[in-house]
């Protein structure tokens, strides 16, 4: 039997990559229903299949806008096998600039899809997976939502020492000085909906485990994606509502931002394979990591859980072009002094 795959949010980026990469995997063991909130966005991901030679039958399309429940029961109601067994939770919207230019639209907009919106899918296609006592899904997170939210002690989820996914490309290359592209300053709103994302597959990884149901995330770092073009409202929004100092501090963190895209971005097809070794991993874990690139501040803020150095190292990588790993290391490395105690 083939292992039926529905991944939301196809129409560009990584659920089109990762949908193309699955229907034309030479043991043509996966049946992948790629959704779209818009069929008119299909060609695209139909004439790549088209390309890559995806034997008839292997992938399907269907119409899934994860803000609409009607939308995500219809699209279960036409996966024929009658049933998933493996979830991507892909489906994401952008928001960028200052917080004080957000319109009340755009917040709730990107609350709905990112948040809302993974709830809604995931109530449409848990309860079976969990009747059937069997399941995986895949989320997919950012390393933005991960630099506030995880609180966890131990190694690193997907790149722990003996986990099969060690060996997906880039993964043991040492991290290169670099800054981060998220946990961000201008992506508030974003960062909020991320964040939100860990605590519901946190909270739900803790209760599954005797379904025999997994979720993992897949953190993702810059990807090069049609992301930043389909930002909710644009690039930075109306910014004549922000003062002159907020708005300086936005054009540097936009060319801050353009230099990591330019520096640190990897294409879709390589983060695909991280969402591959998760779902081939006989125990997967929780999270995953596209890169090992930012791990660095991601260990920082196990070592200095009061936010300081985090604070204080993402704040000099942005905005005085200091290569975050070294503003991590003068501040929270384990092997340089204490870290500051409680919050204040
Ligand atoms: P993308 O914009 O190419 O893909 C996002 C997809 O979600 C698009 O196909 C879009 O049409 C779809 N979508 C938007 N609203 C939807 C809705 N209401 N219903 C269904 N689908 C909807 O960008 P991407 O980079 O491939 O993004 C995929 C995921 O990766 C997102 O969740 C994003 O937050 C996450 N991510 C991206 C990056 C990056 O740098 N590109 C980094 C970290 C995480």
């Amino acid at each position: 039997d083939r292992t039926v795959v529905l991944i939301t949010g196809c129409s560009s980026g990584i659920g089109l990559h990762l949908a193309l990469r699955l229907a034309s995997d030479p043991s043509q063991r996966f049946k992948v229903y790629a959704t779209l909130r818009d069929l008119r966005a299909q060609g695209p991901l139909r004439e790549a299949a088209q390309s890559r030679g995806c034997p008839p039958g292997s992938l399907e399309m269907l119409q899934l806008d994860v803000r609409d429940a009607d939308s995500v029961a219809a699209a279960r109601a036409r996966v024929t096998e009658g049933r998933v067994d493996v979830l991507v939770c892909n489906a994401g919207r952008g928001l960028l600039g200052p917080l004080e230019v957000q319109e009340a639209g755009a917040v709730g907009s990107v609350l709905d899809v990112n948040v809302a919106g993974t709830v809604r899918t995931l109530q449409a296609f848990l309860p079976d997976m969990k009747r059937r006592r069997s399941g995986r899904v895949l989320v997919t997170g950012s390393m933005g939502g991960l630099m506030g939210a995880w609180n966890g002690a131990g190694p690193a989820g997907g790149v722990g020492p003996g986990d099969s996914a060690r060996g997906y490309s880039g993964l043991r290359a040492p991290p290169k000085a670099s800054s981060p592209l998220e946990g961000l300053p201008f992506n508030a709103v974003y960062c909020a909906s991320k964040f939100a994302i860990e605590g519901l597959c946190e909270s739900l990884a803790v209760m599954l485990p005797p379904f025999g149901v997994h979720v993992s995330l897949i953190e993702c770092g810059p990807v090069r994606t049609a992301f930043q073009e389909k930002l909710e409202g644009g690039p930075g929004g109306a910014l004549d509502g922000a003062d002159a100092e907020t708005r300086d501090l936005f054009s540097r963190y936009q060319r801050h931002l353009e230099r990591i895209f330019q520096e640190a971005a990897q294409d879709p097809e390589e983060v695909t394979e991280v969402f591959l070794a998760a779902l081939r991993a006989p125990r997967p874990a929780l999270r995953y990591f596209s890169t090992e690139r930012f791990l660095p501040l991601v260990r920082m803020r196990l070592t200095d859980p009061s936010g300081r150095s985090y604070v204080a190292a993402m704040h000099r990588a942005v905005f005085a072009d200091e290569p975050a790993e070294e503003s991590a290391a003068d501040l929270g490395g384990p092997a340089l002094g204490a870290p500051s105690a409680a919050p204040q």
